[in-house]
């Protein structure tokens, strides 16, 4: 992996992550739901934070931005479409656009339905996707601005990408996640693996993220709403793969 990854736990159970490029000492942050723990992991490494990367406008994603800047100087970049709702941008950033963080660049991807402004990070080079509350460790975000189809189809853009690729997402709801999936597909042994190997992590108060993109097409009911036997096990087997996934999102909400 030619950036170090950072996972930071962050208030009561979010994510942030650093990424840095050792030759160049670029070091970049995705999203920032407190400034502390943040600061203390830069500290600890003798990182200089230049970049800020938001993902989405919600409290637990921005609160520690303005803290940040002020402590580091770092540039910070958000979905233009969120500009009014995202704390001051340096730079607005629309699907398609490129960032950099030393050597390696990133392109920004639309991942619209938990809001509608929402983008991800996917850095091909490193392998390394910045999800935030759209795809996550077993789930997906909840569906508070967009529509179910806009979700299922940001979500089907990352079938192109390698199983290798590293999915960083932005909660610690994995555990909740495995218990839902595996009402969905209690055959699927793959889950079930995961699933214990999930206790196990949350046993020791180790994160569960980030995780594996061909694991998550394994395990992940919100990536496998397509498939025939996921459709009859929601009890509607000639539904649309929209449909189905609409009903698991519905069903994980009332869960
Ligand atoms: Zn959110
Ligand atoms: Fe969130």
């Amino acid at each position: 992996m030619p950036l170090d990854l950072v996972t930071i736990p962050c208030r009561q159970d979010n994510y942030a992550y650093l990424i840095h490029d050792p030759q160049s000492g670029a070091t970049a942050l995705i999203d920032a739901p407190e400034a502390a723990p943040i600061l203390a992991a830069l500290s600890v490494r003798g990182w200089q934070l230049g970049q800020i990367f938001i993902t989405h406008h919600h409290t637990d994603h921005v609160e520690g931005v303005a803290e940040l800047r002020a402590a580091t100087g770092a540039q910070v970049s958000g979905a233009a479409a969120d500009a009014h709702r995202l704390p001051p941008l340096d730079r607005t950033l629309v699907p398609g656009d490129s960032v950099t963080v030393g050597a390696e660049s990133g392109s920004v991807l639309d991942m619209p339905g938990h809001t509608i402004g929402h983008i991800a990070f996917h850095f091909a080079a490193a392998q390394l996707l910045f999800t935030a509350d759209s795809l996550m460790a077993l789930g997906c975000g909840r569906l508070f601005e967009g529509t179910a189809e806009q979700m299922w189809r940001a979500l089907g853009t990352l079938d192109a990408l390698p199983d290798t690729t590293l999915v960083c997402s932005g909660h610690e709801y994995t555990q909740s996640n495995a218990r839902f999936a595996l009402t969905i597909e209690p055959g699927n042994t793959a889950l079930h693996a995961r699933a214990a190997r999930i206790a196990e992590a949350r046993a020791k108060d180790m994160p569960t993220v980030p995780s594996l993109l061909g694991l998550e097409r394994a395990t992940n009911p919100f990536l496998r709403a397509h498939l025939p036997h996921v459709k009859s096990s929601l009890g509607l087997p000639n539904a649309s793969d929209v449909e189905s996934f609409a009903e698991l999102r519905q069903r994980k909400d009332r869960f």
